[in-house]
């Protein structure tokens, strides 16, 4: 096939695979380092920034697999990417092979081509791989975890293409939206990454700005702002694992071509970038990673809320005509050319609400099994208590749900939960996570009982009876939170 056809061409390329996807295809990766690595512990070894490039995550959403192909082509047989030469690249040009191969014309009609058709948004069992980051329920995810780990990635691109409000861009972008992410990775990511892919994509001749969509749609000038904040998103999920991230949105509406072309030279501009910049963007995972693990004590918001980061930027205001698909009579949409600058306010990132202090370690009651198999993918560390003991703790009872956003295949609904300080006998086998690791931004979010992707909105850990010391019924959530200051053992 063709990236064996690179591979063999190429003394930069090595084929490598993540696995295998639901319906068994290979999970193709594709190494590029210059001098080459082969394996994936190879890449982790090499000094230099090691950067994963996601495509086809949604197979209808095919610009980046192309665009990476044609990267690959690049390297192979014409004048070599020499941009990535200051970083091992792991390409994942089709990760989402089953909804690749089931290509038809009725995919994502409305976007302008290509009319032989693209594949489908979610995998083999009808999920959406870009969110199931927390919750791991595919096999895709959880090779894909994996790989990232066992290179332990630096930087995580993420290619798509939106076919959202009409606006004006080549290709809009997005880094971490969770407001609990490490601040090195945070400040770099919008104080200059972004901004000087942004620049740098100008140059090129592409317009280019942060992820969003109108805020009303029947009035653009009400603004633009972005989308979720929740790590279930891949971008979000791998910053709070302390790595950077770009999301990469191509604009359906443009012609199949542009679209390649804005993303390739999207990723050209970030590999330059994270290349030129390497000692930076490694030193920030190494702080975001140290610091994390002294958290304990400090606050870190459960929940978001939009944040306006521009009074009046002018926002293009664009539009599209329709012409009617003459097989299937379906519509598409294709980009007028034609766009007017609007000033408006923009909400690009998020702010923290509700916050609360990090615990020494959270203690899992029930479910553990579960539990431990959802840490286990994550690469939170755990213990597994031996022995009874009696400890102050917090236990979150459940008030009830809050109605959640929606995500795939039904509305998740987390908790609404209230603490109470207790003295309590914590049984033999209770799972401890500490706080004290790199992941402790990630362990919050998915041991908090109230959080939207944690391990209690998406039922791995189930409520129970837990009676209250007065012998009262109540149901709580079997997470509970232990600090050290409370008065241990
Ligand atoms: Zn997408």
């Amino acid at each position: 096939m063709f990236v064996d056809t690179c591979v063999a061409a190429s003394t930069r390329l090595r084929r490598v695979s993540l696995g295998k996807t639901t319906e068994g295809r290979d999970m193709i990766g594709v190494l590029r380092a210059n001098p080459p690595v082969n394996s994936l512990d190879d890449a982790r070894a090499s000094p230099e920034p090691k950067v994963l490039v996601l495509a086809n995550i949604h197979a209808g959403e095919v610009e980046g697999k192309e665009a990476v192909l044609e990267l690959l082509r690049r390297d192979a047989f014409e004048d070599g990417l020499s941009e990535a030469d200051g970083c091992v690249v792991l390409f994942v040009p089709n990760y989402n092979a089953d909804g690749n191969d089931r290509m038809s014309r009725r995919e994502r009609p409305d976007q302008a081509g290509p009319v032989e058709g693209v594949g489908r948004r979610r995998n083999a069992r009808d999920r959406d791989l870009n969110r199931d980051y927390m919750r791991v329920w595919e096999t895709e995810t959880r090779a894909l975890l994996a790989a990232t780990a066992r290179m332990d990635a630096d930087v995580v691109m993420d290619l798509h293409t939106t076919n959202g409000s009409f606006h004006g861009y080549d290709l809009t972008y997005a880094g971490p939206l969770s407001p609990a992410t490490a601040p090195p990775i945070l400040g770099i990511t919008r104080g200059r990454l972004l901004p000087d892919l942004r620049a740098a994509m100008a140059r090129r001749g592409f317009a280019t700005f942060d992820y969003g969509n109108w805020r009303d749609p029947k009035d653009p000038s009400k603004g633009w702002e972005s989308f979720e904040p929740h790590p279930r998103f891949g971008t979000t999920y791998f910053g709070l694992c302390n790595r950077f991230t770009i999301l990469s949105e191509a604009y359906s509406h443009d012609p199949f071509d542009k679209r390649i072309a804005s993303t390739r030279a999207f990723v050209e501009e970030s590999l330059g970038w994270i290349g030129r910049n390497a000692a930076e963007t490694i030193e920030a995972r190494r702080t975001a990673a140290r610091f994390s693990g002294f958290l304990a004590g400090q606050s870190l918001p459960t929940r978001a809320t939009f944040a306006r980061t521009h009074e009046a930027e002018p926002v293009p205001v664009g539009s599209v005509r329709e012409i009617a698909d003459p097989v299937t009579g379906l519509v598409r949409q294709w980009d007028s050319g034609v766009s007017t600058p609007v000033p408006m306010p923009v909400w690009a990132w998020f702010d923290g609400t509700d916050e609360r202090p990090v615990p020494d370690a959270w203690i899992v009651v029930a479910d553990m099994d579960a539990a431990a198999a959802v840490l286990d993918v994550h690469g939170i560390p755990y213990v597994r208590r031996t022995t009874a003991e009696t400890l102050d703790v917090e236990v979150p009872v459940v008030e009830g749900r809050r109605e959640g956003s929606w995500a795939d295949i039904r509305k998740v609904r987390p908790f609404k939960v209230t603490h109470t300080k207790e003295r309590r006998t914590i049984p033999p086998g209770a799972l401890e996570v500490p706080s004290t690791t790199p992941l402790a931004r990630l362990a919050f979010h998915l041991l908090e009982a109230d959080t939207d992707d944690g391990l209690g909105a998406w039922d791995h850990v189930r409520p129970v009876n837990l009676p209250a010391e007065d012998g009262k019924e109540r149901s709580v959530l079997p997470i509970l939170r232990i600090t050290k200051a409370d008065g241990r053992g």
